[in-house]
């Protein structure tokens, strides 16, 4: 085990974004790389904002990714004495002060310095005023140091220098009392040993204000790595208006979690040309050196891609469970009728999606097929009706039911009656599957077995017939 303690986070006012994911999948790789711990945490200081279903939304999508924690979730909310705590240690050492400005005197400061050109910036009355009535409503502000400058190295951008005379006197303490986000992400940091913060760039303005309260609580400064952001094909922040940015949404279109990890980390992460990784490769072969300083473009046909990938490559036993899920789901009922694992098999070189192969997979299961009218009005014609008659009656007596021996039933029947392929393969089709798509003939026959099969050429048969 090595000493590495890096954290996931995330606020539980919604559901697990995209971009959280990779940040989550990041720290994720490393601990397990350098057999460190990773820590989950739940920061839900905004109570009013945060919410239980949020928290069991993002639990749900990290074990969907396979993203399991060594500690954890802890929570901020259970933690309040310590935010508490800390706050007097500040205002004990004079590191801190209250602030009894009011909300209309700050805006008016604020109207003032943008009228005089001067970026709006706390002016520090109260840091001068020293202490007066405990009664009032305040809030604490934490004594920036002035003057001089905040450096970090940080892992992905490098070095990074922020002026201390940019930087406000924080607010650490809401007038409620609660604690600021700035704050406890620092003391929790620190409490639970964090020695790499790595998170998304949208924080690097944050990074110098907690570097300063780091040192003011006295606590070591640990090492800080900022993951550029995901962007939308028109280069804006990876949004709604983009398309699904929650992870599970994934899931309910019918992507495969290894699919989406695989995407995810592609995203900011390169090892030379190479696309397609196991968690196990990625593991052994994910580092910050190869993470990008730009931004990536989310782009939902790659992920579509690698989709069909780890459907056409996936194991047939998995993804009949997946897939089952997905039926089920639609309300079909999957106990009687063809083994799911022989759908699975026959479809998965032709669904992009779980969702695509579910859709195919219904004309294995249904009860009646549905027949395309287009395809009908094509194949299922009076020229067809003796082909199909002649299948019919090679198939009532035809002993193996197997693909292969299917095939030189099919051959047989074209043979005898003088046709070609096409002619009976089509009408044929359409027959079992509704429509001329679909894996091969022999294959849907078997699949389907012999009663069924022989219903729905009897089926169309008499359509013909009309
Ligand atoms: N809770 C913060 C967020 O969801 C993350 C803070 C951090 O990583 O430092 O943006």
């Amino acid at each position: 085990m090595s000493n590495l303690r890096v954290r996931f986070a995330p606020s539980p006012t919604g559901y697990l974004h995209i971009g959280g994911a990779r940040t989550a999948l990041f720290n994720f790789l490393l601990a397990r790389k350098q057999q460190g711990t990773f820590v989950l945490r739940i920061e839900d200081t905004d109570v009013a904002r945060s919410t239980q279903e949020s928290v069991n939304a993002i639990l749900q999508a990290m074990d969907w990714l396979g993203m399991d924690c060594d500690e954890g979730p802890l929570y901020q909310s259970d933690r309040f004495d310590l935010y508490r705590q800390k706050v007097d240690q500040l205002l004990a050492e004079g590191k801190a002060y209250r602030c009894y400005c009011t909300a209309d005197e700050l805006e008016k400061k604020r109207e003032d310095a943008l009228k005089e050109g001067r970026k709006p910036k706390y002016d520090g009355t109260c840091r001068e005023r020293g202490e007066v009535s405990r009664d009032l409503p305040c809030v604490v502000r934490f004594k920036a140091p002035q003057g001089g400058a905040t450096t970090f190295h940080d892992r992905i951008k490098g070095s990074i220098s922020f002026q201390n005379d940019e930087l406000d006197d924080l607010i650490i303490q809401r007038t409620d009392g609660t604690p600021t986000y700035n704050f406890v992400v620092v003391i929790d940091d620190a409490e639970m040993g964090i020695n790499l913060v790595l998170r998304g760039d949208d924080h690097i303005n944050n990074t110098p204000r907690q570097i300063m309260l780091y040192e003011a609580l006295g606590y070591p400064v640990p090492d800080f790595a900022h993951v550029p952001m995901i962007l939308g094909a028109d280069k804006s922040r990876l949004s709604k208006r983009h398309g699904a940015t929650s992870v599970m949404a994934y899931k309910d279109m019918g992507y495969l979690p290894e699919a989406l990890v695989n995407y995810l980390v592609r995203l900011g992460w390169s090892h030379g040309d190479q696309e397609i990784f196991s968690m196990k490769e990625l593991i052994e072969l994910f580092s910050l050196d190869n993470v990008g300083k730009s931004a990536s473009v989310f782009n939902p046909e790659k992920l579509l891609w690698l989709n069909s990938h780890y459907i056409k490559t996936g194991d047939p036993a998995r993804l009949s469970e997946l897939l089952a899920e997905h039926l089920q789901s639609e309300g079909v009922d999957v106990s009687t009728g063809p083994a799911l694992e022989a759908i699975v098999a026959a479809l998965q070189d032709r669904s992009k999606t779980l969702v695509e192969m579910a859709q195919q997979a219904l004309c294995f299961l249904c009860e009646k097929v549905d027949v395309d009218e287009k395809a009908a009005a094509k194949f299922l014609v009076d020229k067809n009706r003796q082909p199909l008659e002649a299948l019919v009656r090679t198939l009532e007596t035809w002993k193996e039911w197997d693909e292969k021996s299917l095939d030189t039933a099919f051959k047989n029947v074209l043979e005898t009656n003088d046709l070609k392929f096409g002619k009976l393969a089509q009408p044929t089709r359409v027959a079992l599957m509704g429509d001329t798509k679909g894996p091969g003939i022999c294959l849907i026959m078997q699949i389907l077995g012999r009663e069924k099969t022989i219903d729905r050429l009897k089926e169309a048969i008499g359509r013909i017939s009309g």
